[in-house]
Parts: structure tokens; sequence; C-alpha cells
């Protein structure tokens, strides 16, 4: 392997492994019989839709899980269920993706963004602060950091707040040997293609609570049929529930669950591998003049599909001048505290439809975001070369003294 300083990375950060044959066959197997919608059964058969949703509650240790369309549909389902109408405020992370702050426009709420730490989690003392403001947290793991979720938990159940855990980026993640998602009200996951299991689109909702989930099933469109699903409460909780409960409908097909079975019995060989390859970034990052890694505590047992550092207090030219020359060297990075939102890279103050106030503290922050995907289709060799590309280039621009602020 050449180290010499022009090295070039020709990987592609956007190209997922292929479904493996297992999943090709049992979506064969659904085309074959024609009965993709999750209701068309044959007497004796069970949805792929339900079994997936009972292999999901399995995996995760949750009584309840549905089965639905994206991830962003999981969020609302769960706001709604929890609640949540049109006028209401909605607590949220200010580090997040666009398809958050739109979950909670999309039920007529308003968020009010909690500021980020060094760690790229919630702030906890911002959270303090502003608590009072609503009675839901749509909490984001964003990029799979989890914060202290003893600390998080305590303050919210002290507040009287509910805990919604977005966990597009922490499928297959702990906190404290409890998975993320199991700590609030409902979890919700994301199996779109970039996520930890690939349906192309879909979603999953995870619960402990009867009431919330019976709603959250007949909203996702199982018109009386909530009785075929494996991972549902009993049916006399959907006694009065079934009466009073629109349909919002937000199903998954079968297709998408029979893609998702046989990924869900392999999750944990791929979060293993996505760690591998974080940890080769991570070596190969230490101790790089004016980059500053992000702190992974004990507690916190991640599924890392991607990587973040920070380059704080930079100056925007000088971070523009690094990502400009990764890029000519092949590795893709993404500034997430870039003035205009590029990609699929933004931050709160570019959500125009909902409110912010200023959060400097937390713009400092914001602005020294890099990020990176690590797709499964690297090997650690790449990933090793990845950092020295990076290493490299982050080196030149801050030996040239463009780096630093004063
Ligand atoms: C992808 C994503 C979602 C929503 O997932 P979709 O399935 O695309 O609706 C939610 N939160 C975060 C942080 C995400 O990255």
């Amino acid at each position: 392997m050449t180290k010499n300083y022009t090295e070039q990375f020709t990987g592609s950060f956007t190209q997922q492994e292929p479904i493996a044959q297992a999943g090709i066959d049992a979506v064969l197997a659904v085309m074959g019989h024609g009965r993709l919608h999750r209701y068309n059964t044959v007497d004796g058969e069970i949805a792929e839709a339900a079994l997936l949703e009972e292999e999901f509650a399995t995996y995760t240790g949750a009584k309840y899980c549905l089965a639905v369309a994206s991830g962003g549909y999981a969020m609302t389902t769960a706001m709604r269920a929890c609640g949540v109408k049109h006028g209401d405020k909605v607590l949220t992370n200010a580090f997040t993706l666009a398809p958050v702050p739109g979950a909670i426009a999309a039920v007529g709420a308003a968020p009010v963004f909690v500021g980020v730490t060094e760690n790229l989690v919630i702030d906890l003392d911002d959270l303090a602060a502003k608590i009072g403001q609503a009675s839901v947290l749509l909490l984001s793991h964003m990029r799979g950091h989890i914060c202290d979720m003893d600390a998080l938990m305590a303050l919210c159940d002290g507040a009287g707040v509910t805990v919604i855990e977005d966990c597009a980026h922490t499928m297959g993640a702990e906190w404290n040997g409890k998975p993320s998602g199991r700590w609030g009200k409902f979890g919700c996951y994301s199996t779109q293609t970039y996520k930890h299991m690939n349906s192309g689109e879909g979603g999953l909702l995870i619960s402990d609570d009867s009431d919330g989930m019976a709603r959250a099933i007949m909203m996702s469109g199982s018109y009386m049929l909530f009785e075929r699903h494996r991972a549902a409460p009993p049916p006399e909780t959907f006694k009065q529930i079934k009466y009073e409960t629109p349909n919002i409908s937000g199903r998954m097909d079968n297709l998408r669950a029979a893609i998702l079975r046989p990924q869900l019995a392999g999750l944990k060989t791929q979060c293993d591998r996505w760690n591998a390859l974080y940890r080769e970034v991570e070596a190969g990052l230490k101790d790089t003049p004016g980059l500053k890694l992000i702190d992974r505590p004990a507690a916190e047992d991640f599924v890392a599909s991607s990587f973040q550092f920070l380059l704080l207090d930079w100056k925007p030219d000088a971070v523009q001048d690094v990502i400009t020359r990764c890029l000519k060297r092949g590795v893709e990075l993404k500034w997430f505290g870039g003035a205009e939102p590029t990609g699929f890279t933004s931050r709160y103050d570019s959500w125009r439809y909902a409110a912010s106030e200023p959060m400097p503290k937390s713009d400092r922050i914001l602005a020294g975001i890099i990020d990176m995907r690590l797709p499964l289709t690297f090997s650690t060799q790449d990933c090793a070369q990845i950092a020295r590309i990076i290493r490299a280039e982050v080196g030149a621009v801050w030996q040239s003294g463009a780096g630093a602020i004063t």
C-alpha cells in the first residue's frame, strides 16, 4: 500500500452492500404468490410484516412493534399517539436532520430546538432550561451519538415530559446496556437505504405502552384487522380505541418486510463491522493538530455507520478548503455548519418554516462539525487510507495558519 502524499481514494461513500441472497429469495417468494399487502393472507399464513414486527420486538426487548412506511411516519405516529396536536410545541435537537423538525411540522406542532454539546449530543443544561415549554421531547440520537440517557430520563420524568426516541442512527446501539429506543415511550427507526437495515424505504416503531401502540396500529391503517398482528397489545385494548382513532395509512408491505427479516438476523455482525471501520478512522486521525475527535463514553455502545469530527473555531474558508482538498483526493466530507443547506446537511436555522432562537454556543459547534459516511462496502484498509488523506489535508491547511480564527 502506497502512503505517498497524493494517494487517491476511489471508493463510493453512498454505495451500500447488495441485498443478500436470503433477502432476494424471500422477496421472490412474496412476488411469486402476489400477496404483497400485509393483510392479504390465506388461511394459516402469517404475513412477513407481522413476522418482522415479532422479531424486531424480540430483538429490542420491546413488548410491541409496528412496521410502517418510513422513519418519518414512525415519528409522526408516535407523536400523535402521545396526543401531540396542532399548535403544540415539541422539544427536539438543534443538531439533527430535516425529517425530525419535518415530522413535528407534519402534526401541526412547532419545534423548540435544544442545543448540542461538543460530544454532539443534546445539551442537558439547555434542555433543563427549556423543558417547561413542551410536554413531549422528540430526541434525535443524531449520527449515533447517545447522550447520558439516565440523566435525560431523570430530567424528563421529573418534568412530566414524554420522550420519543428517533433511532434512525442507533438501531443496534445501547446506553448502559439498555437498547436505544427502549428508554422513551416510543422508539422510531428507519429502514431506508442509508440506515442500518435497507429496504429502500421503511420504518419501525416500538413501545411497551399498550394504549399508545393500539392507537399507532389503528392509525397505520389496520382497519379492524389488528388481531393479525403478533407484536400488538391484546384485542381488548382496542375496544374503544378502534372507534376513536383515524386511519392515516402508512403500513409496511410484505416485500419490504421480507427483505428486512434476514438483515435483522445479521444485524449484530453488521454493527461490529461498522465499528471496526469507525475505530480505524479514529485511530488514523488521533492527535491530528487542529482536529478534535468526539469522545465516546464507556456507557455508550454505539453503532458507527458514519464518522464525525470537529474543526472547532476554524475560519469558514479554511474549513471549506479542507473539504475541497479532501474531495479532490476522493474523500467526500459533509459540513453541517455550511451557511447554505446542501445535500442532506442542514441545521436548525435553515428550516425557516420553524421559528428558532439564536443559539450561539451551539452555532459554534455546528460550524465545526464535519461528517462522513462509512458504508460497509469500505474495508478497514480503505478507512486507514481515508484517515491518512484527511490527516494530510487538515495538516496542510492548519500549518499554513489558515485554520485558526485568530
Ligand atoms: C433518515 C432519518 C429519519 C427518517 O427516516 P425516513 O425513513 O427517511 O423517513 C429520521 N431521523 C434521522 C436523524 C434520519 O437521519
